[in-house]
């Protein structure tokens, strides 16, 4: 078995509903991707997801901009 986030593997949606105005949230990526090289290693997604079983992405709406960081739990596939 492995510990995989399903969102980064495209399994699953995340389920986030816009605080703002209510619409589902698309999965923008990773965390990391948005950090870019200079992010020191620690703070990188994949090193959460090693750590604590998870995987913080950056979810973004479509309808209104607002975005929002989403810790998804990975699961064992
Ligand atoms: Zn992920
Ligand atoms: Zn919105």
């Amino acid at each position: 078995m492995e510990q995989v986030c399903p969102l980064c593997n495209g399994l699953t949606d995340a389920g986030i509903t816009c605080k703002n105005c209510g619409e589902a949230m698309k999965d923008g990526g990773m965390w990391s991707d948005y950090i870019g090289p200079y992010a020191p290693y620690e703070m990188t997604a994949h090193v959460k997801q090693q750590n604590g079983g998870q995987c913080t992405h950056l979810m973004h709406c479509a309808h209104c901009g607002n975005e929002a960081y989403a810790i998804i739990q990975s699961d064992f596939i």
